[in-house]
């Protein structure tokens, strides 16, 4: 299956929808990424960031006593919690700050909303020596103090804000103003698979890590492909992560699991292919919450890493070809899910991995025990201790 062709579409999703300003920076980053990436010394340098800064390859761990409970399907979770920095977001930031520092750039902007991709930025800065300044809205300032505290400790400056509605949308468009600005001496590195081209297939690719040692792993453990891949979407890094090397295996079935909220019908969530449709943003042509009259509409999920308006438009094309099945998951199955997680198996999943976990809660019961499942556990839950003090389930 060729997806990707040269202007960077996905069938009909994706593409550069940029002001003219913008133009110039993309070709560069465009030549710089068909070249650099292929140079042997780079490879080097990468593989060795990911090994041993990184921790890779991650474990792909039979989690036994959840299968066991759940009665069906024997589950294996892909361990990108014991990464670096605690989740995914370590892989792609040292690609791109690592093409950052080939192309002769001394400093990398970034946006933040959780703070999560902030501080996987702010560490690949730090480790390769480059000047990291991070948009962050002010109200994801407040709210996501101990992330605003690890960037700055990290040597990243946070710039506030204030625009919009101080969110994460507002932060990408401060970003990119700045990125028109200073595009001589600026790298701007996005953090998911978003964006204009080429930066949905740049971080697949810098993701794609993922999928090749999980089917390497999955290979030498039970001599066979995987019956089913499940991941979390937001952005929709983590899970094109896992899926892309996996897409020609047609016997692999794949499912995308997106932000329920508190329901479709309540009109709070971030399930973009449950509750959009077409439209553009940041960049990029794709599936969108947005209103009658194509106003971006706020979104809502407990994991603040799934609680964004677009998906990546790769995604958009493999759900359009049917290669990938979208569901969600709601707060409520995610936060349940995240307990038993944490209670069977001893591992404090991620809110947003909580909800690919909760999809295979009903998803394995259904399947015979020697059908195989792989969920991407794209981070650990330390961060998310914060929301759930407090929710009504845990008291
Ligand atoms: C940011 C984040 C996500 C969502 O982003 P994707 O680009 O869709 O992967 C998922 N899980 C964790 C742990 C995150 O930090």
């Amino acid at each position: 299956m060729k997806i990707n062709n040269r202007k960077g579409y996905f069938g009909p999703y994706g593409g550069q929808f940029v002001p003219e300003t913008l133009m110039g920076a993309l070709q560069e980053l465009e030549e710089a990424y068909k070249r650099v990436p292929k140079e042997q010394k780079f490879k080097k340098e990468f593989e060795e960031l990911l090994k041993d800064y990184a921790g890779r390859p991650t474990p792909l761990y039979f989690a036994k006593n959840l299968t066991k409970k759940l009665g069906g399907a024997r589950v294996y979770l892909k361990r990108e919690d014991l990464a670096h920095t605690g989740a995914h977001k370590i892989n792609n930031a040292l690609g791109q700050a690592l093409l950052a520092k080939y192309m002769g750039k001394k400093r990398v902007i970034a946006e933040t909303g959780a703070g999560q991709h902030g501080v996987a930025a702010a560490t690949a800065a730090a480790v390769l020596g480059l000047q990291c300044d991070v948009y962050m809205g002010t109200i994801d300032i407040e709210r996501q103090k101990p992330n605003v505290l690890r960037m700055k400790l990290l040597g990243a400056n946070v710039i506030p804000v204030e625009a919009g509605s101080k969110t994460l949308k507002d932060a990408i468009n401060e970003a990119l103003r700045d990125w028109t600005k200073n595009v001589e001496t600026t790298y701007y590195l996005l953090g998911s698979a978003l964006g204009p081209h080429p930066y949905p297939s740049m971080v697949r690719n810098f993701q794609s890590v993922i999928g090749k040692e999980a089917k390497k792993q999955v290979l030498e453990k039970e001599k066979r492909l995987p019956d089913y891949l499940v991941a979390c979407v937001g952005g929709g890094s983590n899970s094109i992560g896992l899926f892309h090397e996996f897409l020609k295996d047609s016997s692999v079935k794949m499912i995308g699991v997106e932000a329920g909220g508190h329901g479709i019908a309540s009109g709070k969530h971030a399930a973009r292919f449950s509750g959009g449709r077409e439209g553009i943003l940041h960049g990029t042509k794709s599936y969108l919450l947005q209103d009658k009259v194509g106003q971006i509409m706020e979104t809502h999920s407990v994991s603040a890493g799934l609680d964004y308006p677009g998906v990546g438009p790769e995604h958009a094309y493999l759900r359009e070809t049917k290669r990938v099945t979208y569901t969600f998951a709601t707060d409520k199955e995610a936060l349940e899910a995240f307990h038993f997680l944490s209670e069977t198996e001893g591992i404090i999943p991620a809110l947003e991995s909580a909800h690919a976990i909760a999809e295979v809660m009903k998803l394995a019961k259904k399947l015979p025990k020697n059908k195989i499942i792989i969920v991407n556990l794209s981070g650990r839950g330390d961060k998310d201790l914060g929301i759930i003090v407090g929710k009504e389930i845990y008291a």
